[in-house]
């Protein structure tokens, strides 16, 4: 880390970037792009990122003090929820285990928003045990050929490019197998196919590929390897879902306790415990994932982030429900049964049961809450593993 980029250092080169860069009028998207493209090569873009890739190899504590001031003068932003699994999984994941390349490559593109990234983990046969996954890529001459299925894959539909975890030998245990690819998703082959899903929309795909030829550029880590990468993924996949900075009464609790001020007629002796109740739990949550971000500045995601995307899934649920009771017949009301391709998952921007039927997937989604408290429960907590049987067997072997 450079201990040089101090706070005052950082607020200095704000300013010397803003004094520079004239900030785009809305609308001007090519003045957009320009600016975020200027912004990362002054290394203001990820702090903690090494010089030339976006960073000054500064502490990541700096980074809400350089977002805050690129907000305060209006310039624009890479609008994180539309890319989360870009900057959220992949970025980390290509920074850690990718080549030189491969960072030159996809870093900026990732993090102005022009290349957008989908995740092309989950199989029919293959969800929480990820390790099980059965896309097979083969070798063919200086490339790989990769044939399989995927589901559940969030935002295929805009994606530029795919983070993909396929096995590699079939006559190894699982974990040791994989490998982990970046797809191309414009390459022939590439089928992404509409899944509804319960608020009516079809946010997530099928994406089948058959025969999709990817060169070995495009491998991330050693061949075999896969799962070691695929854990860095995961970690920040659940920091990424569960451990985004909100403000104080932000997010889903800052809407119901909104209600509640402007709604006096809605409320009752009952409904208001409970509000109380997880408002406290969404404020314990709230720091928790402050002091997480303050443990990352000082090294990678541990386990604690599976109890963080733990406890966010748990109350978004609960918010929203309570939300929907408060409102009573009105929050029965879904705003929209529309078949759509969102652009992004708008929590907030929705209606109340668009939000009660959403937050299901949060106890699914970047790992089940019945996983996640077997993670902590064996990495947090130190209790004994579930038995295992299939760790050591051939994967080809194992009943599927
Ligand atoms: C909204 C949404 C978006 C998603 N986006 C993506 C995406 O972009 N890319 C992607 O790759 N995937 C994505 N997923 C898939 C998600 O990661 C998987 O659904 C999840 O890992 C669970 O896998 P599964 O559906 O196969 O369920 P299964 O693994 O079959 O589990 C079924 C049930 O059994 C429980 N269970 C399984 N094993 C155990 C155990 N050992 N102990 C206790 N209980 C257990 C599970 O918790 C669950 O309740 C998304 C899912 C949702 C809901």
């Amino acid at each position: 880390m450079d201990d040089t980029v101090t706070d005052g250092e950082a607020r200095r080169r704000v300013e010397r970037f803003l004094a520079a860069q004239p900030i785009p009028a809305p609308g001007d998207d090519d003045g957009r792009l320009a600016f975020l493209r200027a912004r990362f090569d002054a290394g203001l873009a990820w702090l903690h990122h090494p010089v030339g890739l976006g960073g000054l190899a500064a502490a990541r504590e700096l980074q809400p003090v350089v977002d805050g001031l690129f907000a305060a003068a209006g310039a624009p932003d890479n609008t994180p929820r539309r890319i989360g699994i870009g900057l959220g999984m992949a970025a980390p994941t290509i920074l850690r285990h990718g080549t030189a390349d491969q960072r030159e490559r996809f870093l900026r593109p990732l993090w102005t928003g022009e290349q957008l990234w989908c995740q092309l983990f989950s199989e029919p046969g293959a969800g929480s045990d990820l390790a099980a996954v059965a896309t097979r890529a083969v070798r063919d001459g200086d490339g790989w050929l990769v044939t399989g299925q995927k589901v559940w894959t969030s935002m295929a539909h805009r994606a530029r490019w795919g983070i993909l975890l396929a096995r590699t030998d079939p006559d190894v245990p699982k974990h040791r197998g994989l490998t982990y690819f970046v797809c191309d998703m414009h390459a022939p082959g590439v089928e992404v196919r509409p899944l509804r899903q319960l608020t009516g929309e079809a946010e997530f795909n099928e994406v089948f590929l058959t025969g999709v030829r990817l060169g070995d550029e495009l491998r991330l880590g050693e061949v075999g390897q896969g799962w070691a990468v695929a854990r860095t993924t995961l970690m920040n996949e659940r920091v990424a879902i569960g451990g985004a900075p909100v403000p104080r009464e932000g997010g889903l609790v800052g809407l119901l306790a909104d209600t509640w001020r402007k709604r006096p007629e809605l409320r009752t002796p009952a409904l208001h415990d409970e509000l109380l109740k997880l408002w406290v739990r969404a404020e314990a949550a709230r720091l928790t994932g402050v002091r997480l971000r303050q443990q990352l500045a000082a090294g990678e995601p541990g386990p604690e982030g599976s109890a963080v995307k733990l406890a966010f899934a748990g109350l978004a649920q609960q918010l929203s429900s309570l939300e929907v009771e408060l409102l009573g017949e009105a929050g029965l009301r879904h705003d929209s049964w529309e078949f759509s391709r969102p652009e992004v998952v708008d929590f907030t921007g929705r209606g109340a049961t668009y939000r009660y039927l959403r937050a299901r997937g949060n106890s699914i989604e970047g790992g089940t809450s019945e996983i996640l408290r077997n993670i902590v429960a064996e990495r947090v907590l130190g209790l004994p593993a579930e038995p295992r049987t299939d760790l050591d067997a051939t994967w080809k072997d194992l009943p599927r």
